[in-house]
């Protein structure tokens, strides 16, 4: 373990499931860490039982909770996962989205210029860039985001710019691809409600909580007709984000990186290895396309190796799938 002295980081929804890992990995990393959570779909015991992290339950949008926290505790960054992120809910429901995702971020980032916090690790995702017209993509792709959920961490993107050019605010976001996995240990993993991933719901259907699985669409232009994602293991999303922190720390300039492995699984390949690694019979049965579905997206993580130093260590699907069983064995079982 590391060094004496390491700042605290406030991580807003580290009761959730990317969250909930990079607490972790900054407690390895030797920082002190706060977690603000409104606990609407984070869970209390991971934070105060597994991890042992002091818990503010709160939300972004609660600028009097933000200005004591900020005021009162010696935080250096903060790391902001807290956000809702049901892209079919968004569509149906836009204010939530925005409300929560956007106006509530606002709420924050004002908070942290007027205690002169000006350093943020922010949780985007590749869903800005749209309908992918070059594979990998690259940070440079254009963005054109399809629902409110894509266009509200599109629009943070835009406020940071704008927050650095006004106050000199340094922020990394992070556009994730296909977040999966669980930490090896079997301390944390994944568990949304509803849930709407495709590897839980495999591992819920291998566990008997689900008849079967669906896989939506078998008429894409990839090799077997399934859509093809590029599946990273969250705790390697969480390593990138202690560099992330790290880099802000040490002066670095605003940043958009991409975190995926580079590589795309078929839904079909991704069943093939649960059914593999649980060594039970999944029950498939094939739908029509989910509407807003890409049929590939993967993405170029080039730049984050160069400026970050950042590696996966976990990029094998096999290993992927089995973390995230272990842990559901754990808690579904
Ligand atoms: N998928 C599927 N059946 C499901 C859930 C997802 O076939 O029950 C497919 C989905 O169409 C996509 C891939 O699995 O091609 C990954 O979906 P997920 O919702 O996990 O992540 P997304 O790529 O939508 O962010």
């Amino acid at each position: 373990m590391s060094q004496v002295n390491k700042p605290t980081i406030l991580v807003t929804g580290g009761a959730g499931y990317i969250g909930s890992h990079a607490v972790l990995a900054l407690q390895r990393a030797g920082y002190e860490v706060i977690v603000l959570d409104n606990l609407v779909y984070g869970h209390r015991e991971l934070v105060e039982d597994v991890l042992k992290v002091e818990l503010v339950v709160g939300d972004t949008s609660d600028r009097p909770l933000l200005d004591q926290l900020f005021t009162t505790r010696d935080i250096a960054a903060v790391m902001h996962f807290a956000a809702y992120i049901a892209v079919g809910e968004s569509v149906v429901e836009p204010a939530k989205y925005y409300r929560n995702n956007v106006s509530s971020t606002l709420t924050l980032l004002e908070a942290m210029v007027a205690a002169n916090i000006k350093r943020l690790v922010f949780s985007s995702t590749c869903a800005i860039y749209g309908e992918p017209q070059q594979i990998p993509m690259t940070e440079a792709h254009p963005q054109n985001p399809l629902s409110p959920y894509a266009t509200s961490k599109w629009m943070v993107e835009k406020i940071l710019a704008d927050f650095d050019l006004a106050y000199n605010f340094k922020s990394v976001a992070f556009r994730y691809f296909n977040a999966s996995g669980a930490e090896s240990s079997g301390l944390l993993g994944e568990d949304h409600n509803p849930e709407t991933h495709l590897i839980p719901l495999i591992l819920l259907a291998a566990l008997g909580k689900r008849e079967s699985i669906a896989i939506f669409g078998t008429d894409y232009p990839t090799p077997d007709g399934t859509a093809l994602r590029d599946y990273i293991h969250v705790t390697d999303l969480a390593s990138a984000h202690v560099l992330g922190l790290e880099y802000l720390l040490q002066g670095g300039e605003s940043q958009a990186f991409n975190l995926g492995n580079g590589s795309g699984f078929s839904v079909r390949e991704v069943i093939e290895a649960a059914q593999q690694v649980t060594g039970r019979e999944i029950k498939v049965v094939e739908r029509d396309r989910r509407p807003g579905d890409a049929p590939i997206l993967v993405g170029s993580s080039a730049k984050v190796q160069q400026i970050l130093n950042w590696q996966p260590q976990y990029a094998d699907l096999s290993k992927i799938v089995a973390d995230a069983w272990q842990w559901h064995q754990k808690r579904h079982g």
